[in-house]
């Protein structure tokens, strides 16, 4: 498998301009009483595939599983996360 990182950049890169990635993670807005899970669950995968690059995620890897409401997971691998995070924060070139 080729795993290169400008490759999976820059997948994660498209996922982000067509919206099948979000642009920013989830906030927490449960109030203080509320029964809240919790917003990040960190993992082994059990091979769904990852929200960024779209390659299952084993499990022999970290998954990181973002929950932005009761239906909505984003699950990525751990290198993706971070790829994620740099591209999220990176300056707008255009
Ligand atoms: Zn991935």
């Amino acid at each position: 498998m080729a795993d290169s990182g400008e490759e999976r950049r820059a997948v994660i890169r498209q996922r982000l301009a067509d919206g099948s990635l979000p642009r920013s993670r989830p906030s927490i807005l449960a109030p203080a009483n509320a029964v809240v899970q919790p917003m990040l669950t960190v993992g082994v995968g059990d091979g769904q595939p990852c929200s960024a690059c779209g390659e299952p995620i084993g499990p022999q890897e970290i998954q990181l599983a973002y929950r932005y409401s009761a239906t909505t997971r984003v699950v990525v691998h751990q290198g993706c996360d971070e790829m994620w995070r740099e591209e999220v924060t990176r300056p707008r070139l255009t």
